[in-house]
């Protein structure tokens, strides 16, 4: 083991660990309003990201413990080394399956360039989950940030375009138990519109309050 876990932890999960959530950064591209990532409200918004090499230890004490699925997020995981290009999250995912983890995923919310999907080692991964939380820019932008459907939109085509196995996570806002004008539940859009985008599976978060109001943006990088 690369680090001293504590033994009543590491009885626990020997051979029991299965999955594992690795927060990369806490650092994200947008400004969501309905995220605790905001340094107004949040505890530990530093722009922060874990060291290479740690991430690299921690997922090989995990593997050690049994785990075989491995979930990449943040903040927003695909900022992860963006000053090398993302050089870091690319050789995470290599070197995660190297370990012999066999399922590998990552939560975005598909603001990163499109030739991200490129790359042989981000092909490695074993699912892409896009958060995107309306059928329509107007929904969506209003709670994400402008301009966020468009390019998270263009981003789910190119990765189905390049064969990723993909799925969308929506959070359930009021916005999305409206009717449009010919009596739709922009609820019923939303499965319609990710049917539409060739996507089999959606996962919808419900909200909990947390005296959060500032208005979302979008910040370029
Ligand atoms: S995409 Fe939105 S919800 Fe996700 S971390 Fe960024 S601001 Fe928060």
């Amino acid at each position: 083991m690369n680090y001293n876990m504590d033994e009543k932890f590491k009885n626990y999960f020997q051979d029991n660990l299965k999955q594992v959530f690795l927060y990369l950064i806490d650092d994200c591209n947008l400004r969501c309003i309905q995220c605790l990532y905001k340094l107004d409200i949040c505890f530990q918004v530093e722009k922060k990201e874990i060291a290479y090499e740690d991430a690299v230890k921690l997922i090989s004490d995990f593997r050690r413990l049994g785990a075989v699925k491995l979930t990449l997020m943040g903040g927003e995981p695909t900022l992860y080394g963006i000053k090398e290009k993302n050089k870091p999250l690319l050789e995470l995912i290599k070197k995660s399956k190297e370990l012999g983890y066999e399922y590998v995923r990552i939560d975005t919310n598909g603001q990163f360039n499109s030739e991200l999907l490129e790359q042989p080692e981000f092909q490695m991964l074993d699912e892409i989950t896009f958060s995107i939380d309306g059928p329509t820019s107007e929904i969506n932008d209003n709670i994400r940030g402008k301009g966020s459907y468009a390019k998270c939109v263009a981003n789910i085509k190119r990765a189905k375009e390049l064969g990723y196995n993909i799925d969308i996570t929506a959070c359930i806002s009021k916005e999305l138990i409206k009717r449009d004008e010919n009596g739709n539940l922009y609820l019923d859009r939303m499965i319609k519109f990710a049917e539409d985008l060739g996507i089999e599976k959606i996962n919808f978060h419900n909200l909990f309050k947390t005296r959060n109001t500032k208005r979302s943006f979008y910040r370029e990088y």
